[in-house]
């Protein structure tokens, strides 16, 4: 595959904004302790990420008509399979936000697990973590899958995280067929271009999770803070510009997966988002 003038431009930019990504995030968490501008700042990394992946789609990325045809196909019978497979294992549960009633299902099962199912933007809850959990801190919980999808607003997480998967998915095939070229140069732009790509995924899979911690702390106050606490045991802790790429390699290696996580998409650690909580809560008590 050769690459024109325009798309090496776009695969460096992209490139770079990858590797800038999960370093704006450490800058970003560390610099705003103000819940309303910390929101808008990490929307705009989520934008940022995204332009990013356009970009590297732009420079690298390969798909034909058929190619995306195949794609939509997949992800649409991939999204209602598992959609079909949560609503059989759960039954509706019905928490009380503030002034507002969220639905939710409550799954079967010991495991303890919370999440937001990425093809319908349900909330799922497992009955192994509402026994640990006291009554406010389900609230807690179910506020920030909650706040998954109202970080995305106006649009839905099934139509964002659908464009993103089809952008990866022209990403990986470009990769795929400049290795295959087995030139030095092709090779290399490959493996820049994959590592840009990653950088971008964590960076918006960060901000997108301190997104959802925040809206669950402006809905429901400190007990966000205490139930992922005792949930992860974590201490709170700044994160450092070190730490975030030392976590943005780690997040390379392999991960076994267990069943019921149908998408492992990397967090922030539990010290840097309770040190996040933290510092807003102290803002949000004073004024
Ligand atoms: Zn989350």
């Amino acid at each position: 595959m050769e690459l024109g003038s325009i798309r090496v431009v776009a695969t460096a930019i992209g490139v770079v904004m990858g590797l800038l990504g999960p370093g704006l995030y450490a800058y970003m968490v560390n610099r705003y302790s103000n819940a309303v501008i910390l929101w808008r700042r990490l929307r705009l990394l989520l934008l940022y990420s995204g332009a990013g992946l356009l970009l590297l789609s732009i420079g690298v990325g390969w798909m034909d008509v058929s190619t995306l045809i195949t794609a939509v196909a997949v992800l649409v019978a991939v999204f209602l399979l598992v959609h079909l497979v949560l609503e059989r294992r759960s039954s509706s549960l019905v928490v009380g936000l503030g002034d507002e009633v969220v639905e939710a299902r409550l799954l079967r099962g010991q495991g303890a697990a919370a999440f937001s199912f990425t093809g319908t933007g349900r909330i799922y809850v497992s009955e192994g973590l509402i026994y640990v959990l006291e009554p406010g801190e389900l609230a807690a919980i179910v506020a920030h899958e909650k706040g998954h999808s109202v970080a995305l607003r106006p649009l839905s997480p099934p139509l964002v995280n659908s464009l993103l998967a089809l952008l990866s998915v022209a990403i990986a095939m470009g990769v795929v067929s400049l290795v295959a070229s087995g030139s030095a140069a092709g090779i290399g732009l490959g493996l820049l271009a994959s590592l840009g790509a990653w950088g971008l995924w964590v960076t918006y899979n960060w901000a997108w999770e301190s997104l959802a911690d925040i809206y669950s702390l402006v809905k429901t106050g400190a007990i966000a803070y205490t139930a992922l606490q005792r949930i992860t045991s974590a201490v709170p802790r700044p994160l450092s510009i070190r730490d975030a790429y030392y976590d943005f390699i780690r997040s390379m290696r392999p991960r076994r997966i267990r069943g019921g996580v149908f998408l492992v998409n990397p967090h922030p650690r539990p010290e840097t988002r309770l040190y996040i909580m933290q510092r807003l809560l102290r803002e949000l008590y004073q004024s």
